[in-house]
């Protein structure tokens, strides 16, 4: 009799142990507001107060990226300080900032200058991030001015940058949300989170999956509000970024003048209404959803042989992607979006 009641509980006492191993997962959601639009954090895991900790410490570190990144605001940073220093006076700037602009460096030269790095003067000028938008271009001298004195206009040195003129300003609002994005998914998981997704206004950065399902992201359609183009299903570390005309923009005379500049016109890029790019990692592709979104179409190849997919909406509302994505990922166009080239 004994033997039998030790036996039952130690039954009892295993099935304890072995309900507290796989509890159910919870979906734990927080909305920020940083770096100019609505972050979301999704998490599921099985330890809800661990998963709101998580989320809070985060949005602390992309919340530390914008201010360390940003050229607006009134708040002093290295970025700032390089932007106001004397023109061919060699400047330090911390490994964080050094780091990402050697990587936007790389992008700029294999996407033969459709991404550059030091549009700070050029971006202030169109005014697109400034708090009251324009309503029409800036005059055609001042552009030319500019993009006359901003391309290959950072010099690295063995003691950090230098810039060769006043117009050569460093903006990295092009590639800076992807590394936040980045970062927060590295504190996520540096307490203990595997499964989650971070939304920031369309860019995302998904770890694990949702439960057995995979994560599921619309990408928008660019002349649609509320319509989607495509869904993708993904799950484990990826990244899928768009760069679209519709995000900040005014029409002038008929015409449509968006954030997205070619930095060889001075003018918005006119090949594109959208480009996502899915990539491992969030820097990888924000940096070249702007790149792609210049370069329209024709760098399609470019994204492919470095080994990453994207979709591209060009300037006509074509649909193009890179080669063989279905047989990479879980994508689905809506009907009756067309695709011309795969
Ligand atoms: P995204 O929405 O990621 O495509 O980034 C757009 C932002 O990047 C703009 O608001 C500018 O600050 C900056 N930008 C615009 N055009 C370029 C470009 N061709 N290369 C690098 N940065 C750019
Ligand atoms: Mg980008």
């Amino acid at each position: 009799m004994r033997a039998i009641l030790t036996n039952h509980l130690l039954i009892l006492l295993l099935g304890i142990v072995l309900s507290a191993c796989s509890p159910t997962s919870e979906t734990v959601h927080e909305t920020r507001f940083m770096m100019g639009t609505l972050v979301d954090f999704t998490v599921y895991d099985a330890n809800t107060k661990n998963a709101a900790m998580a989320i809070k410490a985060a949005a602390d570190e992309m919340q530390r990226i914008e201010n360390l990144f940003t050229i607006y605001g009134d708040q002093n940073n290295s970025v700032k300080i390089f932007n106001n220093a004397k023109a061919g006076t060699d400047i330090k700037l911390p490994s964080e900032i050094d780091a990402l602009l050697t990587r936007s460096m790389q992008i700029e030269q294999k996407s033969d200058g459709a991404f550059n790095p030091a549009l700070g003067s050029l971006n202030k000028l169109w005014g697109f991030s400034q708090p009251t938008p324009p309503t029409s271009p800036p005059p055609a001298e001042e552009i030319e001015q500019i993009v006359s004195s901003s391309s290959h206009c950072l010099q690295q040195r063995a003691d950090g940058w230098s810039r060769t003129g006043k117009s050569c300003q460093l903006d990295f609002g092009a590639i800076a949300k992807g590394y936040a994005l980045e970062q927060g998914m590295k504190v996520l998981k540096l307490h203990g989170i595997e499964h989650a997704i971070i939304n920031a206004g369309g860019d995302i950065r998904v770890g694990g999956s949702h439960g057995k399902r995979p994560w599921q992201i619309g990408i928008r359609h660019p002349r649609q509000p509320g319509q989607v183009i495509a869904t993708l299903k993904i799950s484990g570390d990826k990244s899928v970024v768009t760069s679209g005309d519709y995000e900040r923009f005014y029409l002038y005379k008929g015409k449509r003048y968006h954030h997205i500049l070619d930095p060889r016109l001075g003018m918005p890029a006119s090949r594109s209404q959208s480009a996502t790019v899915i990539a491992d990692d969030a820097t990888t592709a924000d940096g070249w959803s702007t790149a792609l979104f210049v370069m329209g179409a024709d760098g399609l190849e470019t994204i492919e042989k470095m080994g990453m997919d994207a979709i591209l909406v060009d300037a006509d509302g074509t649909i193009h992607t890179t080669k063989n994505i279905e047989s990479r990922l879980q994508l689905s166009l809506s009907p009756p979006m067309l695709r011309t080239s795969d």
